[in-house]
């Protein structure tokens, strides 16, 4: 007789589970043939993928590294302290955790590390380009504080500086928010805190989406203007689907506590090594110009779908992604998301700043570059997805028109392989 459990965990994946193993195969084939523009997505490289899926998934290491509750964390010390490392390289943070689980996790703790129930939180508005955590009354941060929501100016569609000021002298936040989820414009971090110190707030920024762009010094570094810098890894930084917190040597001792045993127990070790890779990367030359191309990228999208009729919220885009106004073209935020998919692209519907439609229909969509420029596209491919988008827009009712227009996209895709080593 054979030890118990032997023969089975020796099993490739699809032997032991074709089932699943089939299903992993058909997103890696959906993967491959559909054109990706949603902003918040990406491609982990191979090496990312490698450290994911290593023996590191085994590993309890509740702490930090040094000061474990668990015997055998010497080798896994030594990964986390290389991401701890690499993310103070990549941004000049004077201190980091990376162990939150997601871009969600890391801000409900850094609020839990820097408030306590019923004080001020001021966030912008989520329909104005905020996320859930800031504040949205269905979501903790919203059930927990007493939130103040500030807004992008009705005409220019960029951040109300002047409103902030104003709601931030008369409300005192004890805390503001700044950072976004669907924001195609510049923040101005050196006016919030200037606005901060004003009021005697605490400064947070939630650079989820743009810190591949900060890396690469495409976007300025929010760091030494915040007290608290929180991310998702898994964005423009190209990293495993996961969070990270940055933050001033002062508050360091708070915010590893909220992580830790605030709001969560064994850290995922294997996820924190894919961290430490991308943040290798992320010090690459390669890696800022794949930065820098994702923005010269979104631009030329944008401008192609501009010229095409369809306007652009705040009028442009310096980042990865572009907000587009629909209602010049009679569909709306869903139907537009819904013909998209149908010639394999991929979107999402994205309200509009002060539209009146309903937040699960919409009016806009929101489109990225991130993923397609992982990919390899440059601005002739960009071009010709707006292209695309424009005459899938027109030809909405035409089915012949569209199934040309869904093999231009696997032809464009074709040229382009990915994950072809799997
Ligand atoms: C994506 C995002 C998050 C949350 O990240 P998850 O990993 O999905 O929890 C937080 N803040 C902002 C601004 C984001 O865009």
């Amino acid at each position: 007789m054979s030890p118990v459990g032997r023969e089975w965990r020796r099993e490739p994946l699809y032997h032991l589970d074709p089932e699943l193993n089939g299903l992993l195969r058909s997103e890696l084939i959906r993967q491959q043939e559909t054109l990706e523009l949603i902003a918040s997505e990406n491609f982990a490289s191979r090496a990312v993928l490698e450290a994911t899926g290593s023996v590191l998934t085994n590993k309890y290491a509740e702490g930090l590294p040094g000061a474990r509750y668990y015997g055998g964390c010497d080798i896994v010390d030594q990964v986390e302290q290389l991401a701890i490392d690499r993310c103070k390289a990549v941004f000049g943070a004077e201190h980091v955790n990376v162990q939150p689980h997601s871009g969600s996790s890391a801000n409900l703790a850094a609020l839990f590390a820097l408030l306590d129930p019923g004080d001020t939180l001021m966030g912008m508005e989520l329909t104005h380009g905020g996320h859930l955590t800031h504040g949205l009354d269905i979501n903790y941060s919203g059930r927990t504080y007493d939130v103040v929501r500030y807004h992008v100016h009705r005409v220019t569609e960029t951040i109300d500086y002047d409103e902030v000021r104003e709601l931030a002298l008369t409300r005192r936040p004890k805390l503001i928010i700044c950072g976004y989820s669907s924001y195609p414009r510049i923040v101005d971090w050196a006016a919030f805190r200037a606005i901060a110190d004003e009021c005697g707030a605490l400064l947070l920024a939630d650079i989820a989406h743009i810190a591949g762009l900060i890396a690469a010094g495409v976007h300025p570094n929010p760091v030494p203007y915040c007290d608290v810098v929180t991310s998702t890894t898994h964005k423009t930084l190209t990293g495993p689907r996961a969070g990270l917190i940055m933050c001033r040597q002062e508050h360091a001792r708070a915010i590893d506590r909220a992580v830790f045993p605030g709001m969560q127990g064994g850290p995922l070790m294997h996820v924190i090594a894919a961290k430490a890779v991308c943040l290798k990367i992320a010090q690459s030359e390669e890696f800022h110009r794949l930065q820098r191309q994702i923005v010269v990228n979104c631009l030329a999208l944008a401008e192609t779908l501009a010229a095409g009729g369809v306007r652009l919220v705040s009028g442009g885009t310096d980042v990865h992604l572009a907000l587009l106004d629909l209602r010049s073209t009679g569909l709306n935020g869903l139907q537009c998301q819904d013909l998209l998919e149908s010639v394999g692209i991929t979107a999402n519907r994205n309200v509009v700043p002060f539209e009146a439609g309903k937040f699960n229909v919409a009016s806009g969509l929101r489109v990225g570059s991130p993923a397609v420029t992982t990919r390899g596209f440059m601005e002739p491919e960009m071009r010709h997805t707006g292209e695309l988008i424009l005459r899938a827009i027109a030809a909405r009712d035409d089915a012949v028109a569209l199934a040309e227009i869904r093999r231009e996209v696997l032809d464009l895709l074709d040229r382009f392989p990915l994950y072809e080593f799997l």
